[in-house]
């Protein structure tokens, strides 16, 4: 099985995992064989928010909550976007990308803290060179608006800091330049700024995450950039017929 094979049937695992709840699920030897032999990427974790409010130091093994370091290991996760989440509230103020600033320096604490078992990868040989080091390999990436206006100055800063990945709407709120899933539409999808924003991430080599995004975004998006785009963490509208899922022809598009 190459590489790629191996990372798509885990992908389904996971979500399999996911779906599943907190219990413990039982899995047979074949399918614990398969998990521990393949590269196991989680592309979204929420990982610096509790630091940021609480405290704490994520290598710690800690008994509620959904993360940590020393279960990560055990559960053999290999690679994983380090998402951080600057929520709606900072975005009526303006304050979204002071936020955004904030949680990058947040992380580099975290991943300084825990250079033994983390470390942040900046491209694709990093994570071959990381996980054969026995540490997780950390994309940095970004849930909610880096700048509500899109500012491709603001985007290149966040790139020099490490940050690798971005959500192209604002979570559940429309940004100034691509309309999210869960508020009325400004755009129809993606405007100009939009446009050029995913260039210059296509540019810079950042990976644009669609999730949050509004069906026209998601369509608009797959078509206007040169690189393969993500949805990380999507459910299917198949299942649960709501705005914030994905619709079969669209998964058609992103997968082709
Ligand atoms: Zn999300």
């Amino acid at each position: 099985m190459d590489g790629l094979n191996k990372l798509r049937l885990t992908g389904f695992v996971l979500l399999f995992l996911a779906s599943t709840g907190a219990a413990l699920p039982q899995v047979s030897d074949r399918a614990l064989a398969l998990h521990r032999d393949s590269l196991v990427f989680d592309a979204h974790v929420h990982v610096v928010d509790r630091q940021f409010y609480h405290g704490g130091d994520m290598g710690q093994r800690v008994d509620d909550g959904q993360f940590d370091l020393v279960r990560a290991k055990e559960g053999g996760l290999d690679a994983m976007f380090f998402s951080l989440f600057v929520t709606e509230q900072y975005y009526p103020a303006r304050l979204e990308t002071k936020q955004t600033l904030r949680l990058i320096d947040a992380a580099y604490e975290q991943l300084a803290k825990n250079k033994d078992k983390i470390e942040l990868a900046l491209n694709a040989s990093d994570v071959e060179r990381i996980t054969q080091s026995g540490k997780i390999a950390a994309f940095m990436d970004l849930e909610g608006g880096f700048d509500l206006d899109g500012d491709l100055a603001v985007l290149r800063n966040l790139y020099r800091l490490g940050l690798r990945s971005f959500q192209l709407p604002a979570h559940n709120w429309a940004n100034n330049f691509a309309d999210s899933c869960c508020a009325p539409a400004k755009w129809h999808g993606l405007n100009d700024r939009g446009r050029a924003v995913i260039h210059e991430a296509n540019r810079l080599g950042m990976v644009i995450n669609i999730s949050h995004g509004s069906d026209e975004t998601i369509s608009q998006a797959i078509d206007v950039s040169s690189d393969p785009i993500l949805a990380t963490h999507h459910g299917l509208r198949s299942f649960n017929d709501i705005p914030r899922t994905m619709p079969d022809d669209l998964l058609r598009k992103l997968a082709e």
